[in-house]
């Protein structure tokens, strides 16, 4: 398991700007955000991904989430935001070490209006989804293989 900047950050071996913590997790702010609060919630345990968290601690991030969504959306105002999380390089994922960002969103940054995306308006996060379609067949085929695991 990789000894992450978020482990060093854990064990109060580098600054961070912590805003919670209690036995299983911590919320920090995001050291480049992509807007005023962005957050990152990240469980105590050095999993890299999240299908390698125990239940305890995915219990204690999904119990403490709301709660730093509440907070921020108050402070910074905004009625919008996203929680990402990245597992894995394909997805982006830069820190192996699991979190959740919480991204509060402000009109006119990152996904305007016009849905055209706005990338000289500061920082942002831009949604760019490129959809396909879900055929009846694959979503029986893929839906039983799944169903069957869990
Ligand atoms: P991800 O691409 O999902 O792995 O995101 C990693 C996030 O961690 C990025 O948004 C970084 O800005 C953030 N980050 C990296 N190092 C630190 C740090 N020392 N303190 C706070 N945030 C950090």
């Amino acid at each position: 398991m990789t000894d992450s900047v978020f482990s060093k950050i854990i064990r109060g071996e580098i600054p961070a700007h912590k805003i919670y913590e209690d036995d299983f997790a911590i919320a920090i702010l995001d050291i480049n955000p992509l807007s005023e609060g962005h957050a990152l919630v990240i469980p105590k345990e050095p999993a890299e991904t999240l299908h390698e968290l125990s239940d305890e601690h995915a219990a204690a991030v999904g119990r403490i989430l709301p709660r730093i969504c509440r907070a921020l959306k108050k402070v910074t105002g905004c009625e919008a935001y996203n929680v990402l999380q990245n597992n894995g390089a394909d997805a982006g994922q830069e820190v192996p070490h699991v979190h959740f960002h919480v991204i509060p969103r402000f009109p006119g940054r990152g996904i305007p209006v016009s849905g055209k995306p706005d990338k000289d308006n500061g920082p942002g996060l831009i949604k760019e989804w490129h959809p396909g379609t879900l055929t009846q067949e694959e979503a029986l085929e893929i839906g039983r293989q799944i169903k069957r695991l869990l």
